[in-house]
This record gives C-alpha cells, structure tokens and sequence, in this order.
C-alpha cells in the first residue's frame, strides 16, 4: 500500500469534522470530461465563448447546441462510480460531514451522499427564463434549438454560468464548513475556478489538514495540501475508505 493511503486513512481516523470539495475529476471514471486537464473540454471550446451568461443571452441557440445539448447528452446516462460510492461510504461510516461539489451532474446523491453543497447549482433542472416554470432536463426536447416553454421564454439549465453569482446561502455554508472543519478532502479539481477554489485556503488557515487527490498536481499541490494522493479519484478513494474501515 501506497504511504499516503495509510497516512490519509490514519488522518481521517482521528478527525472530527471531515468535508470534500469535489471537482468534475471525480465524475471523470463515470464517462463525464473535465473542463482543464488531459481530455478536457476547453481544449476544444472557449469557455468564454460558450459558458459566459453574457453569451447565452445573446444567443442562447449557440450556447444550446454547442456546450448545453452535448451535457445534457452525456449526463443522461452517467452513473456514480467508486469514488462517488466511496464518499457516500465514508458518509454512512460518520467520517463525512459534507461534500461541496462544483459538479451539476448529481452523481453524488445518486451514490447515497445525503448533505450535498451543489456549490454551482445543478444541471438535472432547466427554468424558463422568462416566467420561472421548471423542468426536468431528462423531458427536454431538444429537436429545435434552443428549447422553450410554453410561454415562448427560452429554457435555462439551473448550474451558474460564468459571469453569475454563486447562491449566496451556497457560498455562506461553505466557507463556514471550511473554516470549521478538522479534516478536508479536496478531490478531482483543478483548483482554478474561484470562489470555490479558495474553501481548501480557508481549511488550511483555520488549522485543517488538506488532503488532496489527482492525477495531476494543482496550484493547491505545494503550499496548501498536506498530503498529496496523485491518482484517479475511484482507485484513490476505494483503498482509503477500505483502510479506514480495517482501523475503526
Ligand atoms: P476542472 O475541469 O477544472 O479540473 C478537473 C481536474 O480533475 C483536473 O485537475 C484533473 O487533473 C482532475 N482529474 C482528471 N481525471 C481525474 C480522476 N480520474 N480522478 C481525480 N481527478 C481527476 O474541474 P473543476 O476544478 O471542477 O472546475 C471546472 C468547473 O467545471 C466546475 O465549476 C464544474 O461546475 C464544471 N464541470 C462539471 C462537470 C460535472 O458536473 N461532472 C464536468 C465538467 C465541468
């Protein structure tokens, strides 16, 4: 066994308070590209061109078959995977408070976790942006672009687009989780997308222990994690829970 694996398990075991900050890494082995790292989407789209608010509503039909057809494609049918169900275990163990996740896919929930921050909404509920009427993303039709109501008013997927606030009540919980946690798993993100980059800089100020898991290393890497567990999010996670169930 990896080294690092027997130290995060020995961590967690003597945590009281333990949160994750989740990123799409983790929904990676569930068939969902990251935005950044290797195979991620914005090497081939410009964020800025597709996923700023400022764009849709110029032109919601662009945004609609360029980024938002293409998630709701590949978001259908992915299913939670080991790290997913990992955490969801680590839930049913008390060793995990709350997941703050920048991912709108609900792969979380569907793995079982119950105290879920969707810190940038959710993709599983679209809004007219019009008269507010909601509806299930999976009941979209998407043969004409973009989609409406009924009322004519274009549907809007309920995630934040770049240029929108964060739910404040989304943002309070979370920086407070933060500052008050013992232990903060920070798992599958690049660190780049602020403000919720910033919840591991918080955990660290305010005493936690940060430990960090990617195949690749972060901006977080070197001066904010304690201990840096470089792998996929699936294998990672299963031998840290499988080990943290031998010592309990
Ligand atoms: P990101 O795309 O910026 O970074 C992904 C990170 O995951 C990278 O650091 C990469 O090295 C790592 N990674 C790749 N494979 C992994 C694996 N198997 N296990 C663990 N880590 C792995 O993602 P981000 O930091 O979450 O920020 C991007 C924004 O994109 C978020 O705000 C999120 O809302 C959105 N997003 C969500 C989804 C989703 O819901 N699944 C997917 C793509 C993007």
């Amino acid at each position: 066994m990896e080294p690092e694996i027997e130290t995060a398990a020995q961590k967690l075991r003597g945590a009281g308070a333990v949160v994750a900050l989740t990123g799409a890494g983790i929904s990676v082995e569930s068939g969902i590209p990251p935005f950044r790292g290797k195979g991620g989407l914005w090497e081939t789209i410009d964020p800025m061109e597709f996923a700023h608010i400022d764009r849709f509503l110029e032109d919601p039909g662009k945004v609609w078959e360029v980024l938002i057809k293409g998630m709701k494609e590949t978001l259908d049918p992915a299913r939670p995977n080991a790290g997913h169900l990992s955490l969801a275990r680590l839930e049913a163990m008390g060793k995990l408070q709350t997941i703050i996740t920048q991912n709108v896919d609900g792969l979380h929930q569907a793995a079982g976790s119950t105290d879920v921050i969707e810190f940038h909404g959710n993709f599983a509920w679209q809004r007219c942006t019009k008269c507010g009427w909601r509806v299930e993303t999976a009941r979209v039709d998407l043969s004409v672009l973009p989609p409406r109501c009924s009322c004519g008013g274009v549907l809007r997927p309920e995630c934040v687009f770049y240029g929108e606030m964060i739910p404040s009540h989304h943002l309070v919980r979370s920086q407070s989780l933060s500052a008050s946690c013992d232990l903060m798993m920070v798992i599958g993100t690049s660190a780049e997308v602020q403000p919720a980059a910033t919840m591991p800089v918080i955990a660290k100020h305010n005493g936690a222990t940060v430990i960090e898991i990617n195949p690749e290393s972060t901006q977080l890497t070197l001066h904010v994690s304690d201990i840096f567990i470089r792998g996929g999010a699936g294998e990672v996670l299963s031998a840290v829970v499988d080990r943290l169930e031998e010592l309990l």
